[in-house]
C-alpha cells in the first residue's frame, strides 16, 4: 500500500515538473512567435508613458521635431517601399489570375467596398444624430481660418481624370487638381437706353442696373413701355472665375493603381511572351516584401517617437470640452461600432471563422496605422500581417489590398458623414432627408478620393460641405482634434481592407484551387504555407481556413 502511494506520489511529482517545463516553454515560443507584436503594443505604451511625462518640460517646436525624427525616418522609409509595392503586387495579382477569375474577385472586392463604406457612412450618420454633439453656437471654438473652395463636380472630374494619368513618371509624384482662377470676359447685353443711361456708362437691365465699373447692382426706376422699347446692345465687362488644370505633391495612387491593374491583366494573357515582365515583377515584389521584414524591425522604435512626439505636441486638453470633446467621443464611438461591431459580424456571417483571431493577427498592421495616420504607409505591413500570420492567399492580398488602401476608407467616410453633419448643428442648420443622403453620397465619393496619408480626409471635406450649402470655413473648427481622429480612422480603414482581403479569399476559393490545379501548383502552395512561421495566435483561424 505504501509503495502504490509513493508510486502515485512519484508519478505525479513527475507530471506536475513535465506541465511546468511545457508551460516555460510554451510562454518562451509564445514570446519569441509574437516578439513583433508585443514589442509594438510595449511601444506603444512606452511612447504613451513618454509624451505625457514630457509634456511639463515644454519643448519647443523645434525641440520637438528633433525628439520625433526616429518617428520621421520610419515614416520615410514605409513611405519609400509604397510605390513599388503598390506597382509590383497590382502587377503580379493581376497576372496571376485569367481575366475570368480576376473580374469574379474584382466584383466582389468592389461590392465589399461599397457596401461596407456605405454602411460607415450610414453609422456615422445615424450616431451623430442621436449623441446631437453640436450645440448651435461656434463661441467657444477658437478663430477660423480661410478655406480653399472646391466645387463638387470639378472635385468629381479630378478623380477620374486621375484615374488616367497622361505621364506615369509624374503619376509617382504629382496628383491633378483642379486651381481656379478668374477672367475677364465681354458680353453685349441689350439695354433701353432712353431714361436708363447714367453719366458713367451703366446701364439698366430688367430692372437691375449693370455697371461695368463696379459690381453694384440694384432696383432700376420705373420707366414707361415706351422708353423700354428703346433698346440697345451695349459691351459689358464680367469677371468670372473658371478651373484651371493644376497640380498638388503627392503619388497618384488612382493612377497608379488603373495602370498596373491593366498591365498585369494584359501581361497574364500574353503567355510565354509576358513571362520574362511577370518574373521581373514577381522578384521585385519578393524582394520589396523582404525590405519590409528588415523595416519591421524598425516600427516599434518608429512609432514610439511617433506616439510621443505627437503627444508632446499636441494642444492643450482642456481646450477639449464642450462640443469638440463631445465631437470626439462621438467620432469614437461610430468608428468603434463600424471596427467592432460591423466588420467582424460580416466576417463572421461570411466566412465562419473566428473575427478576432483574424483582427489579432492584424495587430501590428494596426498599430502601425495608428502610429503613422497614413493607410498607404501602412500598406506593407499589412501584408506581411495578411500573408503570414493569417495566411491569406498572395493572389488575393496583392489584388485586393493595394486597391483597398487606394479607394475603400470606411473610417474616412464614417468620419466625413459624422463631421459635415456636426457643422450644420453647430450652424444651427437642420438637414432635411435629400440633404443627408447628398452627404451620403459625397462623403463616400470624398473617401474614394481621399489619398491614404495624413489628414487627407479634412482636405476631401469640402467637397462634403459645399454639396449641401455649409459654410466650408467651418472645417477649422474640428481641426484642433483631427490629429487624433485621423489616427483612429486610418486604423478602422486598414481593418476594411484586411477584412476585405479575408472575405474575398473566402468568397473566391473555389476559383483559387481550380487555378492551382490548371496550374499544378496547390502542392507548392501548401508546402510553401507549411514553411510559414505561423502565431500561436492564428492556429484557430488557420486550421479552419485550410
Ligand atoms: N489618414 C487616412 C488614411 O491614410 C485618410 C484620412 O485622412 O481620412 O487612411
Amino acid at each position: 500500500m505504501q509503495r502504490i502511494k509513493e508510486g502515485i506520489h512519484i508519478r505525479s511529482m513527475k507530471a506536475k515538473r513535465k506541465v511546468e517545463e511545457i508551460s516555460k516553454e510554451d510562454v518562451q515560443a509564445f514570446f519569441k512567435k509574437n516578439a513583433f507584436v508585443l514589442s509594438t503594443v510595449g511601444a506603444v505604451v512606452v511612447g504613451v508613458i513618454l509624451g505625457f511625462a514630457l509634456r511639463p518640460y515644454k519643448m519647443t517646436y523645434r525641440e520637438v521635431k528633433y525628439f520625433s525624427f526616429p518617428g520621421e525616418l520610419l515614416m520615410r522609409m514605409l513611405q519609400m517601399l509604397v510605390l513599388p509595392l503598390l506597382i509590383s503586387s497590382l502587377i503580379t495579382g493581376m497576372a496571376a489570375l485569367d481575366s475570368k477569375a480576376s473580374g469574379k474577385m474584382g466584383m466582389r472586392a468592389v461590392i465589399y467596398y461599397m457596401s461596407t463604406t456605405f454602411i460607415a457612412v450610414f453609422v456615422g450618420i445615424f450616431i451623430v444624430l442621436i449623441i446631437h454633439p453640436g450645440r448651435g453656437s461656434k463661441a467657444e471654438f477658437g478663430k477660423q481660418q480661410k478655406i480653399e473652395q472646391v466645387s463638387p463636380a470639378d472635385a468629381f472630374l479630378d478623380l477620374i481624370r486621375n484615374m488616367f494619368p497622361p505621364n506615369l513618371v509624374k503619376a509617382c509624384t504629382q496628383q491633378f487638381k483642379t486651381k481656379y482662377s478668374t477672367r475677364t470676359v465681354t458680353v453685349s447685353v441689350s439695354v433701353a437706353t432712353t431714361a436708363w443711361r447714367n453719366n458713367n456708362g451703366s446701364a439698366a437691365l430688367n430692372g437691375t442696373w449693370l455697371s461695368p465699373s463696379s459690381n453694384w447692382t440694384g432696383p432700376a426706376p420705373n420707366v414707361t413701355e415706351e422708353e423700354e422699347e428703346q433698346r440697345e446692345e451695349v459691351q459689358v465687362e464680367r469677371t468670372e472665375i473658371i478651373p484651371v488644370p493644376g497640380d498638388v505633391n503627392g503619388v497618384n495612387a488612382l493612377g497608379l493603381v488603373v495602370f498596373s491593374m491593366c498591365f498585369g491583366l494584359i501581361i497574364g494573357n500574353m503567355k510565354e511572351q509576358g513571362q520574362v515582365l511577370r518574373d521581373f515583377f514577381d522578384s521585385l515584389n519578393e524582394a520589396i516584401m523582404r525590405l519590409v521584414t528588415i523595416i519591421m524591425w524598425y516600427t516599434p522604435i518608429g512609432i514610439l517617437f511617433l506616439i510621443a512626439g505627437k503627444i508632446v505636441e499636441m494642444d492643450d486638453l482642456t481646450q477639449m470640452g464642450g462640443q469638440l470633446g463631445m465631437y470626439t467621443i462621438t467620432v469614437i464611438v461610430g468608428l468603434m461600432i463600424h471596427a467592432l461591431v460591423v466588420l467582424p459580424t460580416l466576417y463572421f456571417a461570411i466566412t465562419r471563422l473566428n473575427p478576432f483571431t483574424f483582427i489579432m493577427g492584424l495587430l501590428q498592421a494596426l498599430i502601425t496605422a495608428l502610429g503613422t495616420s497614413s493607410s498607404s504607409a501602412t500598406l506593407p505591413v499589412t501584408f506581411k500581417c495578411l500573408e503570414e500570420n493569417n495566411r491569406i492567399d498572395k493572389r488575393v492580398t496583392r489584388f485586393v489590398l493595394p486597391v483597398g488602401a487606394t479607394i475603400n476608407m470606411d473610417g474616412t467616410a464614417l468620419y466625413e458623414a459624422l463631421a459635415a453633419i456636426f457643422i450644420a448643428q453647430v450652424n444651427d442648420v437642420e438637414m432635411n432627408f435629400g440633404q443627408i443622403i447628398t452627404i451620403s453620397i459625397t462623403a463616400t465619393a470624398a473617401s474614394i478620393g481621399a489619398a491614404g496619408i495624413p489628414q487627407a480626409g479634412l482636405v476631401t471635406m469640402v467637397i462634403v460641405l459645399t454639396s449641401v450649402g455649409l459654410p466650408t470655413d467651418d472645417i477649422t473648427l474640428i481641426i484642433a482634434v483631427d490629429w487624433f481622429l485621423d489616427r483612429l480612422r486610418t486604423t478602422t480603414n486598414v481593418l476594411g481592407d484586411s477584412i476585405g482581403a479575408g472575405i474575398v479569399e473566402f468568397l473566391s476559393r473555389h476559383e483559387l484551387r481550380s487555378k492551382d490545379v490548371e496550374m499544378g501548383n496547390s502542392v507548392v502552395e501548401e508546402r510553401e504555407r507549411a514553411k510559414k512561421p505561423y502565431n500561436l495566435m492564428q492556429d484557430a483561424h488557420t486550421e479552419s481556413n485550410m
